[in-house]
Parts: structure tokens; C-alpha cells; sequence
């Protein structure tokens, strides 16, 4: 992504706090990532949209990293398909139907499960094509209660995958490779979860497991171990929820607290509860046929984002790890003239790739521009001020305060990931 001048960008930050339903809502708004349009349905920002793209970026790395092949399916489904796989009009009342021209019966795909069958069973026919793992990341439609900013939304984004297998042991090879993944991918950016099992309900299969945020704003109530690296959680479904009088963790004799916390993944082994209702069978080594045996694997986009401003953001504004950050760094001049004006512009051409921000605004003070830096909750800041004056070496301040002080033409070494 590229860098930006302030003067030319539309930010959306604003001091204006009132109205929302926490104060996570309420920083998604000031910092200007997202606005809401109507229940349920929000517009990014073009700093909310950069922050989706490089959640994007991150969740397909370790997929991609795991063999998973990235397609695309059409948003708008047949009623045909969800009708042999049992699904038609009973997704838990989520499910947008409409009509078209012709007057056919179509849906906003919930999730992917009878597409992913409809367009591989007719390319899939035996053992020795599988395992096969796809993926994509597009919009989802659910017509879910809307409420709480970015976490319940009729319209978000979506990594959905789907794997595939010949028998029960290739599943869950492939289950624990993903659930690897999705631990890597949380670690990696710092986000505090749990792991709980769950039952299936309206997707169907044996064992699924949901990866929770711990976040006060989150609806889903959660037991989680007070060991950080234990990770063991329940929820209202897991099947062994019943057992919430229990205060030890059975995994490392932890203490269970309760909390709220955030779905923001969910993995599944179906079965065969596709490939049995939509009739898709492939031959086996020893001649005989079986049904195709399946996984499938979500991860919410825009929760994450949620999740990120809830559990680092602090009193300034918002905190991203500079892996998925708007902008990597701030380029910050005490004043945007005469000779910090020139090495503002230069350091700007220098960094052009690693995605600053230059507050070159002359109508913006210093203060506010710092403000505004960490509202934004951009990871550094190139401090052009008197100390740059005096000694020709450039601050590097962190969000969190850590500064060094480095020549100009090392910023863009300093800054590169
Ligand atoms: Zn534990």
C-alpha cells in the first residue's frame, strides 16, 4: 500500500464520542475506520479498508502457507443446491432469499459448503484427487441482530475454507494444520483468545472448535484459563458448558475466569454431511466408492478489526501491530516549512513503501498532529523537531514511547518489516 500525504487524504477522525454502544464502537468511529450506513451494515473508510486489506494479506499467508488454493465463489446461490444438502430456509432464520427476473429462488450464501460441493464434485471423482484444500475471502450476508459496531454484521467479510478427503484421518490432518495456523495467525498479532470446543448446530458433523477473543464488548460469554499459554476456554455451546460450576482448567489445573469474549474463527469436521445429502461419492483404492469427507474453517474479518482496537487500543486512540497498521509510520514535522518542510518531502519520496503518513497540513498544529498519529494508532512516528535541527538526526518514536534517533537516510531501513 502506498504512502499519503495528509493535506490529500480523507481521514474521518473526529472528537466526537457520543451515541455509540461502547467505547469500542466509540474508537472505531473517532479514529475514523468505519460509519455506519444503516443496522447492521457499515462502510470502511479508506483507513478502515487499508486495515481490512492487510488482515486480508495476513490470513491468506498462513493459509497459503498450509497448500490452501485460493477461488472464488458467486455470492448468489440457486435455491437448488441448499435444498439437496437440507439447508433451504433453515440457516437460523439468517438467510437472505430473494427472487429473480424469472422467478427462480436465489440466496446470499450464508457460507460456502453446497458450493464448494456444486463445483467440485463434478472435478473430484477419486482418492488420489484429494486432499484438496480451497479458500477465499469475500462478503458474507446474514441477517443476524444487528448490533455492537463491527462484530454483528449483516454484510462482513469472510476467510471461508474448505477441505476434503478421502477418509476421517486425512480430515483431521488437515483440521489440526488449519487450527495451527489460526494460532499462528492470532499470536502473530498479539490478540489474548481462547479455544473452545462447540457444538455444530446449523452446520452439521461430529467436533468444531471456536477461537474467542477475550474482549469485555463481546457477546459470547466465555470461561477461559488464567495461563495465557493454556489457551482452554468453554462457551454456552460447548458440549461440555454444562460443567460451568467448574473453576480448574482440565487441561493445566489453571483458574477458569469468566468474561466476555469475541467468535472470531470457527473449524469444523462435517463428515460426510454434504457429500451424503448432495450425493457426491469418489472411488476408492480398492475399487469400491465412499463419500467425500469434509472440513470447513471461518475467520471474520472485520471482528478482527473489532478485537484489535478493543484489546490494544488504550486512552490515545487506537494501538495496531504493524503487520496489518494503516500506516506503517507518521511522518511528523514540528512545522511543515522551510528546511523541515524539505526533509518531510524527501523522507516521504524515501518511505514511499512503507506506507507513511505525512502530516504536511499547515493548518494543523504539532499537538494535534501527534493526536491524530496515535488516534490512528500508526505504530511510529518520524519526529522532525528541534532535536532534528540541532543535530541533523531524526526522532523514532513508538507508539508506546520507545524513541531513537537515527540519520534521515536510515528512517526507511528502520521502518521496513
Ligand atoms: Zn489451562
Amino acid at each position: 500500500m502506498v504512502s499519503v500525504r495528509r493535506s490529500e487524504a480523507t481521514l474521518f477522525t473526529s472528537r466526537e464520542a457520543n451515541g455509540h454502544e461502547n467505547s469500542t464502537v466509540q474508537l472505531i468511529h473517532r479514529a475514523g475506520l468505519a460509519r455506519q450506513f444503516a443496522s447492521g451494515l457499515y462502510a470502511l473508510t479508506p483507513t478502515g479498508e487499508r486495515i481490512r486489506q492487510q488482515l486480508i494479506a495476513q490470513v491468506t499467508h498462513e493459509m497459503d502457507r498450509i497448500g490452501g488454493q485460493r477461488l472464488s465463489l458467486p455470492g448468489l446461490n440457486d435455491s437448488d443446491i441448499w435444498r439437496q444438502s437440507g439447508r433451504w430456509n433453515r440457516f437460523e432464520g439468517e438467510m437472505f432469499t430473494l427472487e429473480n427476473r424469472d422467478g427462480r429462488q436465489l440466496c446470499l450464501a450464508p457460507s460456502h459448503e453446497e458450493g464448494v460441493v456444486h463445483l467440485l464434485r463434478g472435478e473430484v471423482r477419486s482418492y488420489e484427487d484429494l486432499p484438496c484444500l480451497v479458500y477465499q475471502v469475500k462478503s458474507k450476508h446474514r441477517d443476524d441482530h444487528a448490533r455492537n459496531g463491527l462484530l454483528r454484521l449483516k454484510e462482513f467479510t469472510m476467510k471461508d475454507a474448505y477441505s476434503l478427503h478421502a477418509s476421517q484421518e486425512s480430515l483431521e490432518e488437515t483440521y489440526d494444520a488449519v487450527r495451527d495456523a489460526y494460532v499462528r495467525l492470532f499470536e502473530g498479532l498479539g490478540i489474548d483468545f481462547v479455544i473452545a470446543e462447540a457444538a455444530n448446530s446449523v452446520m452439521g458433523g461430529a467436533i468444531s472448535e471456536e477461537f474467542v477473543a477475550l474482549a469485555d464488548t463481546g457477546t459470547v460469554e466465555v470461561l477461559s484459563c488464567s495461563d495465557k499459554d493454556c489457551r482452554f476456554g468453554l462457551t454456552e455451546e460447548s458440549p461440555a458448558s454444562d460443567c460451568s460450576d467448574i473453576d480448574t482448567c482440565p487441561e493445566c489445573d489453571g483458574t477458569l475466569e469468566y468474561g466476555a469474549g469475541i467468535e472470531l474463527g470457527h473449524i469444523f469436521q462435517l463428515g460426510t454431511r454434504y457429500s451424503d445429502s448432495m450425493e457426491w461419492s469418489i472411488d476408492t483404492a480398492d475399487g469400491n466408492e465412499r463419500e467425500v469427507v469434509m472440513g470447513s474453517y471461518g475467520i471474520g474479518i472485520e471482528r478482527l478489526i473489532h478485537t484489535l482496537v478493543e484489546q490494544q487500543g488504550d486512552e490515545r486512540g487506537c494501538r495496531w501491530p504493524d503487520a496489518v497498521a494503516p500506516y506503517r509510520a507518521a511522518i511528523v514535522p514540528l512545522e511543515y516549512d522551510g528546511e523541515l518542510r524539505e526533509v518531510a518531502d524527501w523522507l516521504y519520496d524515501q518511505c514511499g513503501r512503507q506506507q507513511t503518513l505525512l502530516f504536511d497540513d499547515e493548518s494543523q498544529r504539532i499537538g494535534e498532529r501527534f493526536a491524530e498519529s496515535d488516534l490512528l494508532g500508526i505504530p511510529h512516528k518520524v519526529v522532525l523537531g528541534n532535536h532534528y535541527l540541532e543535530t541533523g538526526c531524526v526522532e523514532l518514536e513508538s507508539r508506546d514511547g520507545h524513541t531513537r534517533y537515527v540519520e534521515p537516510g536510515e528512517v526507511s531501513t528502520h521502518l521496513q518489516r
